[in-house]
């Protein structure tokens, strides 16, 4: 895909959703931490349902520790793998405290020490809490970014690497949000939803189909008709 393409690409994004937030609810950067940790194979509208009475006490590592792990388990015992991940948030609450004095460090190598957090999980971290322009590669963002050719890889890391290099550094704080949101309502695994995609146009995928109703009259707002 040339640059003035994928330019583009994020130009409509941003237009149709000038602001892109997580959908993970949370009210703290350490409620963030817990969530997107519970997040794993989970779905969000999952989580969320389970984090809100819990994150109505817990605050705080101090407050989760305080919990415990018993008791964090019956605020998420309909998420999955919901014992390795109450075992792994009490251990990273431990280490949040004797290392970081309770809060989440705006650092990579610290954030990936902690138990249940890998290098998906700190992008999420560092992007929707610290605002730094780091893009978290999940399921969705590789298969939209391959499919597009926005950026091809054949694994996460590939997938991260080019897009930190390939998406204009404008777009690139809110690019994991873009991605995501497209993946996950639009681009879908099995049944892409072509004719009604923002990008189709621009979109490189070979299979995408294109037999109804070209994309932007049906997706058009007043805000993309206004583009030069
Ligand atoms: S046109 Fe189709 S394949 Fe391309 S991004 Fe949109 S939904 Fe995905």
């Amino acid at each position: 895909m040339n640059r003035s393409k994928r330019r583009e690409i994020f130009e409509r994004l941003r237009t149709a959703n000038p602001h892109p937030r997580t959908e993970l609810e949370y009210g703290n950067p350490f409620q963030l931490l817990v969530a997107v940790v519970l997040s794993a194979q989970a779905t969000d509208v999952g989580v969320n349902k389970a984090t809100r009475s819990l994150f109505r006490k817990v605050k705080t590592p101090a407050a989760l520790l305080e919990l415990g792990e018993q008791g964090l388990k019956q605020y998420i015992k309909t998420i999955g793998l919901f014992n390795t991940k109450a075992s792994n948030l009490i251990k990273a609450c431990a280490l949040l405290e004797q290392r970081h004095g309770g809060v989440v460090p705006e650092d990579r190598e610290a954030l990936e020490a902690l138990p249940g957090v890998g290098r998906k999980t700190a992008n999420v971290i560092l992007n929707t809490a610290f605002g730094q322009p780091t893009i978290a590669v999940d399921t969705h963002i590789f298969r939209v970014a391959n499919r597009t050719g926005i950026a091809t890889g054949k694994n996460v890391t590939e997938v991260e690497t080019r897009l930190l290099r390939l998406v204009p550094e404008e777009f690139r704080k809110d690019a994991h949000h873009w991605l995501i949101l497209l993946g996950r309502y639009t681009c879908l695994a099995r049944k892409p939803r072509c004719t009604t995609c923002l990008i189709q146009d621009l979109c490189e995928y070979s299979h995408k189909s294109v037999d109804q109703e070209p994309p932007r009259k049906q997706y058009a707002t007043a805000a993309i008709d206004e583009r030069p």
